[in-house]
């Protein structure tokens, strides 16, 4: 049984349509062992509302405190458990705000993702890519370096081909050659802090709309292999997922993959500490 360590709700999060009774139902269908919801924490961030994507967290733990059930009595009530989270969305200028966020409220876990890249986000801008994914790729992950090295108080790296999804392309899918220094410099960073490196199954199935067939719409095998080369201990999966019943998106897919390439424990959190589960 999988754990979904990334989903968004309604009204939390500004592009979710989904319920959080939904989300419920829809990961006991699934099956999962669970699943924490991590609303989008978007400060200084407008995109479709005309107001900063960010939720109250007085508000979102009023609400959604008394529907947690941690994984030892969701096993007795044979439920998923349920989990409250966040992804914050990093700006550098956002430091001490995020720090007093994480360090205020009772987050099981916190998803760090770059939505913006120097002042530029590719889900908006549509020149975002024009000097082309050799120089754009490289750049991305190189920044998420730098925001690691910056911010530590996170869990899980969010989508780390994030920017993947808005190349208009049927090459877009991100590879380690794409950038390989880079993925050096972030993976070994990450084994040293003992960080969670993501994978993202919307990314995939975002591949396999922009015409990959299946088998080549999954991660490239070399990335996952160069984190656990350089002692990246933590892996996560994360549907992402933002309509009802999107929970545990290609799940079963995903995780045949990552057997295959010498994965066989995944990990959640549960009030910040890591919970590692054979698959
Ligand atoms: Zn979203
Ligand atoms: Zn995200």
């Amino acid at each position: 049984m999988l754990f979904d360590t990334h989903s968004h709700v309604k009204p939390w999060s500004h592009d979710a349509s989904q319920t959080i009774d939904q989300l419920l139902n829809d990961a006991e269908q699934k099956g999962l062992a669970g699943i924490c919801l991590t609303d989008h924490y978007e400060k200084d961030l407008f995109y479709e509302r005309g107001y900063e994507d960010i939720f109250d967290p007085d508000e979102y733990f009023r609400h959604l405190g008394s529907k947690r059930l941690d994984p030892n009595s969701a096993v007795k009530q044979g439920k998923p458990a349920f989990l409250i989270g966040a992804e914050l969305g990093w700006l550098p200028h956002l430091r001490d705000h995020l720090i007093w966020l994480t360090s205020n409220y009772p987050f099981d876990n916190v998803i760090l993702s770059m939505h913006v890249f120097r002042g530029s986000d590719p889900y908006i801008n549509e020149n975002f890519f024009s000097e082309g994914i050799e120089v754009v790729y490289p750049e991305a992950i190189a920044d998420m370096v730098d925001m690691i090295e910056t911010f530590s108080d996170f869990d899980i790296l969010g989508h780390f081909d994030y920017v993947s999804r808005y190349y208009k392309s049927e090459n877009a899918k991100m590879l380690y050659k794409h950038a390989p220094d880079q993925f050096d410099s972030l993976f070994k960073k990450m084994a040293e802090d003992g960080k969670c490196l993501e994978i993202n199954t919307r990314t995939t199935v975002k591949m396999r709309s922009m015409g990959y067939i299946k088998s080549e719409s999954l991660p490239d095998p070399d990335i996952i292999k160069r984190y656990l080369e350089l002692g990246g201990k933590y892996i996560s999966i994360g549907s992402d997922s933002h309509h009802n019943g999107d929970a545990a998106l290609i799940f079963s897919e995903m995780k045949e993959w990552l057997q295959s390439n010498g994965v066989n424990r995944l990990t959640y959190f549960v009030e910040r500490k890591p919970v590692e589960y054979i698959i």
